[in-house]
């Protein structure tokens, strides 16, 4: 299968050629010829599969006919993010440059003046977020009932974010004979609604399972106690052969915080989350880009959908507490037929949020063992300590000093349990008893040293 055969102009064939592709992804192949028919459709494929030129493609040759008014864009983009905005945008840039389209793109954190003139001047396709764009139109800055045809894009990503109010407030107000496209990596209960409330019998292509994961993408588990997530991480880093690597946390002050720590210790990194202003957020992630830095430790919410090429390794510092989060959060990496490896630290925090996961992506996570390193390991020799003492430099980091006296540990972490001695009288030569379950057990590196083979 080629694009040529999917009925594209050669106009776009061309620039499509020249942004490097060769072949259709299996969503692209699907939807591209429905698209250009006019028909509403259900794009469902998982993060990183080509959704967005699955729609920009065939939206350029469907826009190419047709007249620009003051006020009144012909067409409109939801994006959850407003760097997934840009990202459309820069899609529309690079595959419409042989076209004669106007786009604006519509989003917060940027001055709305520029924004306010393009769409006098009169657009082709609006790209916006849902809160700008409602906004601008209680305004009365915009009008939608010119506009023909709607992608609602990130659907799942919309609704975990709380902008299905606003969607449907939206498509209230575009015009009811339009052609409207709805793509999303899952498909959770209230979008199969909002898909029968606001479509006319649409299409639906669903390319792979929903939240089953990519195939390049190896995946694993580390059961590790809290306390040592640090650790084990700067041991992957170190030898996992990581490239560049994103790491998510849970909460915003464990990204800000295990930054600053990956940072005492030497690594290249940097952060983002929400509490950053647009202009630092996109700084960052530059600088991520680039190379500048080759570690980002980032929330859901700053990462959703980011399209950053060669992530080598995905690391979960927690396991999400939303299992569509996994999906999301491993697919930066084994992008576009790359191989990629994802790592899911977890605790027993997490033992519940892993359990989520599993049952939601119907397959269970392998534990990382001896034989996944991709080292070689050196053996600690017996007797010694199982774990080497905090390093000078290692301050005031919670799980680290913790790993010291007994006493500072809080009671219910260290509470006996029947399947396991107490980790005082833990010795190496239990090294070859079995693993209890959720839990390493031997010398460096604390977690791997598991008698798995
Ligand atoms: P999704 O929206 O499904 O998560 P994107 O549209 O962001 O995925 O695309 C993921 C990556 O795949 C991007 O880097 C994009 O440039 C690349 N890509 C898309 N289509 C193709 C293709 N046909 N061939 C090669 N790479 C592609
Ligand atoms: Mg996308």
């Amino acid at each position: 299968m080629s694009f040529a055969d999917l009925g594209l102009s050669e106009d776009l064939l061309k620039a499509v050629e020249e942004a490097g592709y060769t072949e259709p992804t299996p969503i692209q192949a699907q939807a591209i010829p429905p698209i250009l028919m006019m028909k509403d459709i259900i794009g469902i494929a998982q993060t990183g599969t080509g959704k967005t030129a699955s729609f920009v493609l065939p939206m350029i040759d469907v826009m190419a006919s047709g007249r620009r008014r003051a006020l009144m864009p012909r067409s409109l983009i939801l994006e959850p993010t407003r760097e997934l905005a840009a990202q459309v945008a820069e899609n529309f840039e690079k595959y419409g440059k042989n076209h004669d389209l106007k786009m604006a793109l519509l989003i917060g954190g940027v001055q709305m003046g520029d924004q306010v003139k393009a769409l006098n001047e009169g657009v082709d396709v609006l790209i916006a977020t849902p809160g700008r764009l409602m906004d601008l139109f209680e305004r009365g800055k915009i009008l939608l009932n010119g506009c023909e045809l709607l992608v609602i894009d990130e659907a799942d990503r919309m609704l975990d974010m709380g902008f299905i109010p606003d969607i449907e407030f939206i498509c209230d107000k575009l015009p009811e004979n339009r052609q409207t496209m709805l793509f999303s990596a899952t498909m959770p209960p209230p979008i199969e609604k909002l898909a029968k409330k606001f479509m006319s019998n649409p299409k639906r292509i669903e390319t792979a399972r929903a939240a089953t994961t990519n195939k390049d993408i190896t995946a694993f588990k580390i059961p590790v106690d809290s306390r040592k997530k640090r650790e084990t991480l700067r041991w992957l880093l170190q030898n996992d052969h990581v490239e560049t690597a994103i790491i998510f946390a849970n909460r915003k002050t464990t990204v800000r915080e295990l930054n600053k720590s990956l940072q005492r210790h030497g690594f290249a990194s940097s952060e983002i989350h929400g509490d950053m202003d647009q202009a630092s957020r996109i700084k960052e992630l530059d600088r991520f880009k680039s190379g500048d830095v080759n570690i980002l430790v980032a929330s859901d919410v700053a990462a959703r959908g980011l399209d950053i090429k060669g992530v080598s390794h995905v690391f979960n510092f927690d396991t999400p507490w939303h299992p569509d989060d996994y999906v999301h959060r491993i697919g930066r990496t084994g992008r576009a037929g790359a191989k990629g490896r994802a790592f899911t630290f977890v605790s027993k925090e997490d033992a519940e949020a892993i359990q989520n996961v599993e049952k939601l992506t119907k397959n269970e996570i392998p534990v990382f063992g001896k034989k996944d390193v991709r080292v070689e390991l050196v053996e600690t020799p017996k007797g010694e300590p199982e774990a080497k003492k905090p390093e000078k430099d290692d301050k005031p980091e919670r799980e680290e000093r913790e790993d010291k006296p007994k006493r500072s540990r809080k009671k219910d972490a260290d509470a006996p349990r029947e399947d396991k001695p107490k980790r005082s009288s833990r010795k190496r030569d239990q090294d070859d008893e079995p693993v209890p379950a959720g839990e390493w057990n031997g010398p460096k590196p604390g977690f791997l040293e598991v008698s798995a083979t």
